[in-house]
C-alpha cells in the first residue's frame, strides 16, 4: 500500500473549521463525555421541544437504538423554512439536466418552500397520513427531492427506488412495506436513454396490488396510460392547494426513510432511519467533512435513490443552507468532459463522487479532464468503495491540480453518514485510506474469532459504540438487523468489512470480509490485489475473488478491463503478474487473470465480487439474487470465456 502522506494543506488549514489540534480536542470529548457532546451537536438545529435525554443505546439483544428521547422537531422545516429569514433568496438546489443544451433550474429556498408545501398538501389529499409509507420512483429533477422533502413535512415515511430498477425489484420494494401511495413521473433520461418509469410502475402493480394512488409528474412527455381513480397528474393536482402547509411535529425516533442497500453482497436490507439523530449527524458530517462554508457550490454526484443522495445532496446540505447541484444525467455523456464542463458552468468549490465514476473517466484519457478549468475547486470528495491509489493521485493531481484536499469517506447505508474520512484541515491523506475516525465514532478492529487487534494490524471492521445517524432496525425484521450486525461479535456494530490500520492509526478498508482470500495461510484483502493491478498504467479495473486451489487452499482469480486502446496478451499478462509481485510480493501473484471487457456492477456501480467469486468456482448456476445487476448480459459474457475450464 501507498504509505506516501499528503499533508494538510495550510491554506485549507487556516480557515477550515476543524484543524489538528481541534479535532483531537473534539474527538477526545466526544468518546469520553458524549452526552454532553452531542447535545451541543444538536443545537445546530431548530426543536420544538428539547430532549430529556441525549443517547439509549444497546449493541447486546435485545439491540436498541435511541437518540435524543422525547425531542421533538421536523426535518422538512430544519431544511428550508429556518433559512427563510435569512437566505430565502438563495438557490438552495442547481440543477443541470441529462442534455447539457436544456435549460438548467435554480430553485430557491423560499421556492423550494412553497414546492414542497404543495406537494405536501397533494400527499394529505391522497389520503397519505402521518407514517404512512410512500414510495418515491424517480428520474434526477427537483421534483424527486421535494417529494422526499413533502413527505418528511407531514411525517410519511419515504422509500426511494433508484430510477434504474426493473419492475420485479420495485415490486419486491413497495411489498416489503406495503407501501400505498408512489410519486413517479413519466419517464426520465439517462445519458442517451429514455427510461420509462410510469410504465415500469404499472407493471409493478401488478405484482404488489396495495397500491391506492400514484401521482404522476409530467416531465418527458412520453406517452403513459392513466388508470382512472388511481393515477393522478401532478400538474393537474397542483393547481388545486395551497403553498402552505404546517409541518407536522415529529419525535426524534419518529421514522424518516426506508432505504433499501445496493446489494453488493446478497438481498438488499430495507435500512430504516430516524429523525433526529440522523439530522444531527448528516448535518454535522456535511459541515465537518466537506469544511462546507456560506458561500460553496457543494456537488455531489450520487443518485437520489442510494443513501449517498439521500444524507449528502438532500438531507445534510439543506440543513447546512447550502446550494445543492442535482446533475440528471451521466458522466460520459455527451463526452468525457461532462463533469468538468459542469463544475465550470456552475463554480462547484465542492464536488464528491465515486471510484467507479472516477476509473470510467480515468480510462479515457487526462484530455477530457485538461480541456477545463476546475479554478473553482477546493475539496474533491469519494464515496462507494476502496479508492485505488491510482485512482486517488489521479483525483488529486489530474482532476483536483494538486491544489484540492481528497475526502474518502468510509459509510455504509447503514451507517447513514460518513464515519472515517480525513477533514480537510485536520487530517493528512495517504492515498487509499479514509484515515481516521469521525467524532463519536470507535473503530475497533478484531481477530474472526473476536479477540481485539492492539495498535497497526489486520481485522474485522467493527464499531464499540452507536452514533446519532446509526440505523435502527431492518424494516419489520429486526431479528434480522440483530443477526445481521450485533450476533457475529457480541457488544459491537458489525459492518462486514475487512481494516487494516497503520502505525499512523490511519484505517484502510481491504474489502468485505466474504472476499478475504486466504493464500496458504495467508489472509489477502482483495483491494489491495485489486489495487495493485490498476496501479499498472494499461489496467483501468480489476475485480480479484478466491477460487479452491489444490495445493494452496484458495487461489488468486483476477478479472481485469484495459484501458481503452489497450490490446490483451499473454505479455501484458506476464506484465500485470510482475506488477503485483512488486506492489505487494509473490504470495499476492494472480494464478489466473481473465480479460473483462466489463464487470459485473450493482446499479449504484460497485464491482459485485460475490457473482465473480461464483463464475471463478464454476458455479454459474449459484449466482444468488442478481435483480440489483446494472447490466445482466456481462455475467454470461464472463462465464463463457472463464479461464480453469
Ligand atoms: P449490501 O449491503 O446490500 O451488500 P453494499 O454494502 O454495497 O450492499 P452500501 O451501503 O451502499 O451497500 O455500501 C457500503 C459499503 O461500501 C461499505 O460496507 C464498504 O464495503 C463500501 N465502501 C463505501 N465507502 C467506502 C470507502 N470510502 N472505502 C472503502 N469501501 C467503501
Ligand atoms: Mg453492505
Amino acid at each position: 500500500m501507498h504509505k506516501d502522506l499528503y499533508p494538510v494543506k495550510p491554506e485549507i488549514a487556516k480557515n477550515a473549521w476543524i484543524d489538528e489540534s481541534k479535532y483531537k480536542e473534539m474527538y477526545e470529548q466526544s468518546i469520553k463525555n458524549p452526552e454532553e457532546f452531542w447535545a451541543k451537536q444538536a443545537e445546530r438545529l431548530e426543536w420544538y421541544s428539547k430532549w430529556n435525554k441525549v443517547k439509549e443505546t444497546q449493541f447486546t439483544k435485545p439491540v436498541s437504538i435511541k437518540w435524543y428521547l422525547g425531542g421533538k422537531l421536523n426535518v422538512s422545516y430544519n431544511c428550508i423554512d429556518r433559512h427563510l429569514k435569512e437566505r430565502g433568496d438563495k438557490v438552495a438546489f442547481i440543477w443541470e439536466p441529462d442534455n447539457p443544451e436544456a435549460a438548467v433550474r435554480k430553485i430557491t429556498y423560499k421556492e423550494l418552500h412553497k414546492e414542497v408545501c404543495k406537494l405536501a398538501n397533494i400527499l394529505k389529499d391522497m389520503g397519505v397520513k402521518k407514517g404512512d409509507f410512500v414510495t418515491i420512483y424517480m428520474p434526477m429533477i427537483p421534483e424527486a427531492t421535494f417529494a422526499m422533502l413533502a413527505c418528511a413535512r407531514i411525517g410519511a415515511v419515504h422509500s426511494v427506488i433508484f430510477g434504474g430498477f426493473a419492475p420485479d425489484s420495485i415490486a419486491d420494494r413497495i411489498a416489503d412495506c406495503e407501501s400505498k401511495f408512489v410519486i413517479t413521473a413519466d419517464a426520465g433520461y439517462r445519458g442517451s436513454k429514455v427510461i420509462q418509469l410510469k410504465e415500469n410502475i404499472d407493471k409493478a402493480i401488478v405484482k404488489s396490488d396495495n397500491v391506492k394512488k400514484v401521482l404522476v409528474v409530467k416531465y418527458a412527455n412520453t406517452k403513459v396510460e392513466m388508470k382512472a381513480g388511481r393515477d393522478l397528474w401532478y400538474h393537474e393536482e397542483v393547481q388545486k392547494v395551497s403553498d402552505q402547509c404546517e409541518p407536522e411535529k415529529m419525535d426524534a425516533e419518529d421514522p424518516l426513510f426506508i432505504l433499501y442497500t445496493s446489494g453488493s453482497t446478497g438481498k438488499p436490507k430495507g435500512v430504516m432511519h430516524t429523525t433526529g439523530g440522523y439530522l444531527v449527524f448528516v448535518s454535522m458530517t456535511h459541515q465537518y467533512v466537506f469544511d462546507y462554508h456560506d458561500n460553496d457550490i457543494y456537488w455531489c454526484t450520487a443518485d437520489v435513490g442510494w443513501v449517498t443522495g439521500h444524507s449528502y445532496i438532500v438531507y445534510g446540505p439543506l440543513a447546512n443552507g447550502a446550494t445543492s447541484l442535482i446533475f440528471e444525467g451521466v458522466p460520459t455523456y455527451p463526452t468525457p468532459s461532462r463533469f468538468w464542463e459542469v463544475i465550470d458552468k456552475h463554480q462547484v468549490s465542492i464536488f464528491y463522487s465515486s471510484p467507479t465514476a472516477l476509473r470510467s473517466l480515468m480510462r479515457e484519457g487526462d484530455q477530457f479532464v485538461k480541456n477545463t478549468s476546475r479554478k473553482s475547486l477546493r475539496v474533491l470528495g469519494s464515496v462507494g468503495e476502496p479508492i485505488n491509489p491510482e485512482a486517488w493521485a489521479w483525483y488529486h493531481d489530474v482532476v483536483g491540480d494538486g491544489r484540492c484536499p481528497i475526502v474518502d469517506t468510509w459509510w455504509q447505508t447503514e451507517t447513514g453518514g460518513i464515519l472515517i474520512s480525513p477533514l480537510p484541515g485536520a487530517i493528512g491523506q495517504k492515498p487509499g485510506s479514509a484515515t481516521k475516525p469521525f467524532f463519536g465514532v470507535q473503530p475497533k478492529l478484531l481477530t474472526l474469532e473476536g479477540k481485539e487487534v492492539q495498535g497497526a494490524g489486520d481485522g474485522v471492521l467493527v464499531l464499540a459504540d452507536s452514533w446519532p445517524g446509526q440505523m435502527r432496525t431492518v424494516y419489520r425484521n429486526h431479528s434480522r438487523f440483530e443477526d445481521t450486525y450485533f450476533s457475529n461479535y457480541p457488544g459491537y456494530y458489525f459492518t462486514g468489512d475487512g481494516c487494516r490500520r497503520d502505525e499512523d492509526g490511519y484505517y484502510w478498508i481491504t474489502g468485505r470480509v466474504d472476499d478475504v482470500i486466504n493464500v496458504s495461510g495467508h489472509r489477502i484483502g482483495t483491494a489491495e490485489i485489486e489495487s495493485a493491478l490498476v496501479a499498472n498504467h494499461k489496467v483501468a479495473e480489476a475485480a480479484v475473488v478466491g477460487y479452491p486451489h489444490d495445493i494452496k487452499g484458495q487461489g488468486i482469480y483476477a478479472f481485469v478491463t484495459l484501458k481503452a486502446g489497450e490490446l490483451p496478451s499473454d505479455e501484458v499478462r506476464k506484465e500485470l503478474v510482475q506488477t503485483v509481485r512488486k506492489e505487494i510480493g509473490p504470495i499476492a501473484t494472480p494464478d489466473l487473470i481473465q480479460w473483462a471487457p466489463r464487470l459485473p456492477k450493482t446499479r449504484s456501480g460497485k464491482i459485485m465480487r460475490r457473482i465473480l467469486r461464483k463464475i471463478a468456482e464454476n458455479q454459474p448456476d449459484q449466482l444468488g439474487d442478481t435483480t440489483t445487476l446494472s447490466e445482466p448480459g456481462v455475467v454470461q459474457e464472463l462465464v463463457d470465456n472463464r479461464m480453469n475450464k
